[in-house]
């Protein structure tokens, strides 16, 4: 067979030449969206990449960062930087600025491309920020934050208009870095993971899987994960394969303006956290939107609790759970359950369920003392997975040795995950917790998870997060935190009673510390912040 390179850029020209009339539709919270075709979006790529190299010398495998939300010009950056032979890096927008810093110095950037709108986080930064030379601006946002700056500041927009409209893409080596992204740094220092070109193609290829995401050039996906978050799922890439058009909500991420790009864009498939879901949930209640567009939805990052997919699909929109990492591209399942119990009461219980590994990603469970335990659907230890787009270790820095953590490769190479769960004999991963969130009691593990899903199928809850407190007698004991739907005044011995019922959750497993919270903390990347709860509330005074 000919041995033809799996590159980002032959992506792009396949999505730009034929399925150009597909389009990249971004919300710009009045008027009219910002519509580019794919084959604007591959021009304007390649202007992009003229800008770089020619303008601002971009050369090699060096780093060019964005700073951006999702929308057409952030696209355009995540084609032109790795076709050029580049590497993206996308930085999390919401991460603490020393992080962000730290994150940017270690991947040594030399450009940044920003938002306007987020130059006031941008501009305190770049004094500490030692490799950036040149700063590109887009969109709406104001300039003078940036008057006084080290770096060259450029203009989007002047630097690709007039560029040729095509580039000659190299024929890069597939192996090398196409993009990077940090993992958000919960233990210890921010870890790079480096994705590289092939790693892309072939995660793009299963994403677009009849049995994965599935989409077509009929559909149009609304990406609500950032970018920034494992390359939005890899809904780009993918979707310049199939012709799949994308609403990109910019900045506009609050429930009101989701709703309402929902309604008028009638997008068919969106991707997100559970907790983007359910603040729409809230707002819809509140505001009903014609939303019958939106038939599939693919949620991941945390688990979906089992009431959001009963809402979801009383809605007509068919939630689908997938579970991954930055460390894994992030697909590393997704719950289409088998053909024989669709129809049947288990289906719902395969749904959701972590889901099913596809083809490239083996895994294995590894129980405390290091041995392997069976697919039995009951043997609970951590997950460890591996295949062609899972780190096999993280980046070291500009020349250094990359980064192989024995709390993260297994000395045979395979990543684990912290993730502690069960695996059935057909191959469904169900997760019961991250290792660092089990609620350690006695000798007995409490899932902080399946607390929360029993809690938030409560009909006077709005979420619930439960985290470990230190307890004399057992080690640890949960403590439930809980946020209650406005106007309801639901105590805690109602949701204690309520847990109890029909046996949701073993009586010794009960919380007996509560408090109710105004709103969950959440994390860069929208997921209920642990570490911030324990710190918060796990040392203070309850019930
Ligand atoms: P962070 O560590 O900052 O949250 P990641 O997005 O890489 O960044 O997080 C990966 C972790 O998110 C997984 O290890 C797992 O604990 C959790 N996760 C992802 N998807 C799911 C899911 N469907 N159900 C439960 N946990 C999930």
């Amino acid at each position: 067979m000919q041995d033809v390179p799996l590159l980002i850029s032959r992506i792009l020209s396949h999505g730009s030449a034929l399925h150009g009339t597909s389009q990249v539709i971004t919300w710009t919270g009045e008027g009219e969206p910002q519509r580019r075709s794919f084959t604007e979006i591959g021009a304007r790529a390649a202007q992009l990449a003229h800008a770089l190299r020619e303008d601002l010398g971009v050369e090699g495998d060096e780093r060019v960062a964005t700073l951006m939300w999702n929308n057409a010009e952030h696209v355009e950056a995540y084609f032109a930087i790795p076709s050029m032979g580049a590497v993206l890096h996308t930085l999390n927008l919401r991460l603490p600025a020393e992080q962000l810093a730290w994150i940017v110095n270690h991947a040594a950037d030399r450009v940044v491309i920003a938002n306007g709108s987020l130059l006031p986080l941008l501009a305190p930064l770049l004094p500490h920020l030692k490799t950036v030379e040149h700063v590109v601006v887009s969109g709406p946002g104001d300039r003078s934050l940036l008057d006084g700056a080290s770096a060259r500041v450029h203009e989007y927009e002047e630097l690709v208009a007039g560029k040729p409209t095509t580039y000659e893409w190299p024929e890069l080596d597939e192996r090398s870095a196409a993009a990077m992204c940090y993992t958000s740094g919960t233990t210890g220092d921010p870890k790079g993971v480096v994705y590289s070109h092939r790693s892309i193609y072939l995660h793009s290829m299963q994403v677009n899987m009849t049995q994965s995401m599935g989409l077509t050039d009929q559909d149009i996906s609304l990406a609500v994960v950032p970018q920034f978050h494992v390359n939005a799922w890899g809904l780009p890439h993918a979707a310049f394969m199939t012709g799949v058009s994308m609403l990109m909500p910019d900045r506009f991420l609050q429930p009101g303006p989701l709703a309402e790009m929902i309604e008028k864009e009638r997008p068919t498939h969106a991707a997100a956290v559970p907790t983007i879901w359910q603040g729409l949930l809230v707002e819809l209640g509140a505001r009903p939107r014609d939303v019958s567009s939106l038939t599939q939805v693919t949620i991941g990052g945390s688990a979906c609790p089992p009431s959001l997919m009963e809402a979801f699909d009383k809605l007509g929109m068919r939630v689908c759970h997938a579970w991954g990492m930055t460390e894994t591209s992030p697909l590393g399942t997704i719950a289409r359950p088998p053909a024989h119990v669709i129809g049947t009461e288990q289906e719902l219980e395969y749904r959701l369920t972590q889901g099913r590994f596809p083809a490239g990603v083996e895994a294995r469970l590894t129980g405390p003392g290091g041995e392997r335990l069976p697919w039995d659907g009951e043997s609970a230890g951590e997950l460890e997975v591996r295949g062609p787009w899972i780190a096999g270790a993280y980046y070291g820095g500009d020349g250094a040795e990359p980064l192989r953590p024995a709390d993260k490769f297994s000395e045979d190479g395979w990543l684990k995950t912290g993730d502690v769960g069960t695996i059935s004999p057909d191959g469904f991963l169900t997760l019961t917790d991250r290792a660092k969130d089990v609620i350690k009691s006695g000798g007995e593990w409490i899932s902080s998870v399946e607390l929360e899903n029993a809690l938030m199928a409560h009909p006077d809850v709005a979420e619930a997060a439960v985290v470990a407190v230190p307890d004399d007698k057992w080690g640890e004991r949960p403590l439930a935190t809980v946020v209650l739907k406005e106007g309801s005044s639901a105590d805690f011995t109602t949701l204690r009673t309520f847990l109890a019922d029909e046996g949701r959750i073993a009586k010794w497993q009960l919380p007996e510390r509560w408090t109710i919270i105004e709103s969950v903390p959440k994390t860069s990347v929208g997921k209920f912040d642990k570490k911030v709860l324990r710190r918060q509330y796990a040392e203070g005074e309850l019930d």
